[in-house]
């Protein structure tokens, strides 16, 4: 059994940016991660074009103060998404698509040069690799004495003082074992927090060109009316790689890949002509298919419901479970600023 130290579960954003604060302070930690691969909810994957793709996070704007400036510390460099040209909503299946333009003067949104990964790499490199360890899912912590003992899924167990869960509230609850149990009112509250973007459906299509910039459109579309609801050209900062991405219906969950592709395609097709026909390979992640990320609720649970909740500022367990993550952060829940101001806030704790 290891050593007493901080224990922080997840490996996402706010598990990183928890360590990487921890590291300044100069308190010892560990990572403990279930996935094989690091960066929870933001998955930047590369196609074989080397175009890289988002299938979690991607934008951010002015009002991402936090993370803003984590990327400008970390030297990360960001740009504009590309809204330029003729954008596409299509009202109702059985009418053309009506075009409209974005005015230059719209606030803009950003994505980071080389893709989200960037940001999660360099926080990598800053906390270092030995200190996350990684296909180490958390299942069961228990109190013993002023120590908590946690057990993963091989039946290793580690001692900690203090821990920090970075999991989505409902996630934590639902898939963690507890002894002694958590307050009532707490397990309610977390199964009543929405897990931002939980229930999407992310897809990337890439191209060896950028065939709809070279006939005026913009990439942008928005749908009510098909399986794609929202959509923006997604090529990469020094347009080298060329792809479209968006998001489509979540209730398209229960059809087959191979179904969302055809419609999707069709859908590019019916609205950026003939050429989007020709693609180099269509990628998508359903994000309630991913265990360690999305549990289902047991009631309905609106986006953003009781994102930042008061009640997440109170350590539990006698002051040793500390309880964050994107969700619970006081501004910007569910955002990349928002896992940046949930660390803040639980560091700002630790002498
Ligand atoms: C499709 C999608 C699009 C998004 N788009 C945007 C966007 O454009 N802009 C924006 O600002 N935000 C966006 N977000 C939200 C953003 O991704 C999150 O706010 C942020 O990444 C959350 O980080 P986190 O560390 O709090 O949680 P997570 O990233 O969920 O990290 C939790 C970690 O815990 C791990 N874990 C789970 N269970 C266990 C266990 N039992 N033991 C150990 N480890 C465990 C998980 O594997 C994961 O690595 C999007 C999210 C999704 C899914």
């Amino acid at each position: 059994m290891s050593k007493p130290k901080v224990i922080i579960i997840g490996a996402g954003l706010t598990g990183l940016a928890t360590a990487y604060l921890l590291l300044k302070k100069g308190i010892e930690f560990i990572v403990l991660e279930a996935n094989e691969i690091i960066g929870g909810r933001i998955e930047t994957i590369t196609g074989s074009h080397a175009t890289t793709m988002e299938m979690g996070a991607t934008w951010f704007g002015r009002q991402h103060p936090q993370l803003i400036k984590l990327l400008d510390e970390l030297k990360l460099d960001y740009f504009k998404q590309h809204t330029q040209g003729v954008s596409l909503f299509e009202t109702m299946s059985f009418v053309p698509p009506q075009k409209f333009e974005i005015p230059d003067s719209e606030e803009p949104s950003y994505r980071i040069v080389g893709g989200t990964k960037m940001l999660i790499e360099k926080l990598v490199s800053q906390v270092g690799l030995q200190n996350i360890k990684t296909q180490t899912k958390v299942i069961s912590i228990k109190e013993i004495g002023n120590q908590l003992e946690l057990t993963d899924s091989h039946g290793d167990r580690y001692l900690a003082s203090q821990v920090i869960s970075t999991l989505p509230p409902n996630l934590l609850v639902k898939t963690i074992q507890f002894e002694p149990n958590l307050p009532e009112s707490f397990v309610q509250l977390a199964q009543e927090t929405h897990t931002w973007m939980g229930e999407s459906i992310k897809f990337a299509v890439e191209y060896a060109k950028p065939f709809w910039r070279e006939n005026g459109f913009s990439g942008t579309l928005f749908s009510q009316a098909s399986i794609i609801n929202e959509m923006y050209d997604h090529c990469t900062f020094d347009t080298t790689g060329f792809a479209l991405k968006g998001f489509l219906n979540g209730g398209t969950n229960t059809l087959s890949k191979e179904d969302r592709k055809a419609k999707v395609i069709a859908q590019l097709i019916k609205g950026f002509g003939p050429a989007a026909a020709d693609y180099i390979e269509y990628h998508e992640k359903v994000w309630r298919e991913d265990s360690l990320a999305f549990y289902p609720y047991e009631t309905l649970v609106m986006g953003h419901q009781n994102n930042g909740h008061v009640l997440y500022k109170n350590a539990l367990l006698n002051e040793k479970l500390y309880i964050s993550g994107s969700e619970t952060a006081s501004q910007n829940p569910g955002y990349m600023d928002g896992a940046i101001v949930a660390a803040k806030t639980i560091v700002s704790k630790f002498q």
